[in-house]
């Protein structure tokens, strides 16, 4: 029988440990892994935060999978765009979306679209060097920000605003990032919980990490911390630290990151840009849903981060529940032959080790559904006429390896693990100088 041939869309951490799960147990499988960007691992390259260089290395694994025989990636494919969904279907045996979520979630108040008012996708992809973020103009030049909730990526954002040109210079943030963050006159970040300290979601080390910051002090107001009492372990021990984070004098570091809870925003102020957040007092119900209360106040800032969660969005052709902005699916599947894995699978929460058991899985199920399934005969020769034929300038992995290696090359000389390239031109370019991709 020959191999069965699968599309794995999307080459982040669930794309490749689906992709590994594949290309590991008895059935002969080929993987296409097509990824819209020049560039794989998703948002291990452009969403972890670039001080946490460690939690990149588990790229290591993922090039382990490029190894593998059978493998292929096709950078610069986007599907919708390049390849339409009846393409893979007619082409592959099976396709596994791992598309992740690419869109944020919208708190619907009046301003929330002024200019200063930001999506937290979009600071992050910036800083991260995102090539489709790059335009994007950051004026940071504003005495307080306000980072509406109180998640992981609500943490990250107010710690890169915070982090000095010392914390910043060694990492692999954009250029122009980390020269608007250093040249920033921030003096306050507000990070704001609609609900309580013991309901936050962040978790643990990353709060604690806040105190520790060298040009930040933390500031927490005792008075949010009344009568909190964890509810599991990683609550309780936030509690902890909250508390202990409240009980500090500030030590006069030039900036502070103030942590407060029991607020909503309900509207964005400002008179053609932000001037003002306005914020509801919440208390919490019996099943710890935030009530608002009469109590309002106005918070000025210059800059609000909108923290609450990224949001799929569909791919044309394939189902979509507009509720979760995630693809329905049973333990993985669409219909048979059609798959997910990662957040567009299970909604936009979890950590990077989260998708390994996710996309296995899937992957599981797939090869269950398909093993003995008679082969579509499509080939990988097929596959490479089309996309010739609609002129896609793909990117295969020796010229993801050729990027690679020009960033990291950059990045030595400045003591830095790489110097992203942060334009498609850059980034096109880089991954032909050392190999045609055609
Ligand atoms: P993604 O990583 O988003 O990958 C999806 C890929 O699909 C992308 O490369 C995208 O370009 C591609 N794609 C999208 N649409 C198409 C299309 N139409 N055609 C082709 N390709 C397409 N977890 C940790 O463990 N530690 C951390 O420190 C950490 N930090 C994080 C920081 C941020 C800001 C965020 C948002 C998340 C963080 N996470 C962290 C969580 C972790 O990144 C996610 O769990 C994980 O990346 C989700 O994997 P995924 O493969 O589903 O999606
Ligand atoms: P998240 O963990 O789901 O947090 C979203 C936050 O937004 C919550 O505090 C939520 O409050 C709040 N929120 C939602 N809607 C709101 C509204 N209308 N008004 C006010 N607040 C609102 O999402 P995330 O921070 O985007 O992180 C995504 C995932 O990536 C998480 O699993 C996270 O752990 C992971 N991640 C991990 C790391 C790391 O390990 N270092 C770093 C970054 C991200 P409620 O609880 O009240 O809904």
């Amino acid at each position: 029988m020959p191999p069965l041939r699968v599309a794995v869309v999307g080459s982040g951490p669930a794309g490749f440990y689906a992709a590994g799960a594949l290309l590991g147990g008895e059935t002969a499988v080929e993987v296409d892994m097509l990824e819209r960007l020049p560039t794989p691992w998703g948002l291990v390259r452009l969403g972890v935060a670039p001080d946490h260089p460690k939690l990149k290395t588990v790229s290591r694994a993922f090039e382990r999978i490029a190894e593998r025989p059978g493998f292929r990636f096709l950078g610069n494919v986007e599907v919708g765009r390049h390849l339409e969904h009846d393409d893979l279907l007619r082409l592959y045996d099976a396709v596994v979306y791992a598309v992740g979520a690419q869109a944020d979630r919208r708190l619907g108040i009046p301003g929330e679209d002024l200019p200063g008012s930001w999506p937290a996708t979009e600071f992050v992809a910036w800083y991260n060097g995102h090539p489709d973020h790059q335009h994007l103009h950051f004026d940071l030049a504003v005495e307080r920000a306000v980072v509406i909730g109180v998640g992981n990526v609500a943490l990250d954002v107010a710690r890169m605003l915070a982090l000095t040109p010392e914390e910043l210079g060694p990492t692999d943030t954009a250029d122009a990032a980390i020269a608007a963050i250093c040249g920033a006159g921030l003096k306050e970040i507000v990070v704001v919980g609609r609900r309580g300290p013991a309901q936050a979601a962040f978790t643990t080390p990353e709060l604690a990490e806040l105190g520790e910051l060298a040009g930040a002090d933390v500031v927490v107001d005792p008075a949010d911390l009344d009568g909190a009492v964890g509810t599991d372990t990683n609550s309780e021990r936030n509690v902890e630290v909250l508390r202990e984070f409240a009980a500090r004098t500030p030590s006069g570091k030039p900036k502070r990151v103030v942590l407060t809870f029991f607020a909503s925003p309900v509207a964005i102020h400002g008179a053609g840009r932000v001037e003002a957040v306005e914020l509801v007092r919440n208390e919490l119900d019996a099943e710890g849903r935030a009530v608002p209360t009469d109590e309002r106040r106005i918070l000025s800032c210059g800059l609000v981060f909108r923290s609450v969660g990224y949001r799929g969005v569909p791919i044309p052709g394939v189902p979509f529940d507009d509720r979760s902005g995630t693809i329905p699916n049973e333990g993985g599947r669409v219909a048979p032959g059609v798959y997910v894995a990662g957040w567009i699978k299970r909604g936009p929460t979890g950590v990077i080790g989260t998708n390994k058991k996710d996309a296995t899985e899937t992957a599981e199920l797939l090869l269950a559904d398909l093993a003995d399934a008679p082969r579509k005969g499509a080939t990988a020769a097929e596959v490479d006429a089309l996309l010739d034929e609609r002129g896609v300038r793909r990117v295969l992995y020796a010229g993801w390896q050729s990027i690679d290696e020009i960033e990291r090359g950059a990045g030595e000389k400045q003591g830095r693990p790489r110097v992203k390239l942060c334009t498609w031109d850059d980034l096109l370019a880089a991954a032909e100088r050392l190999h045609s991709a055609a």
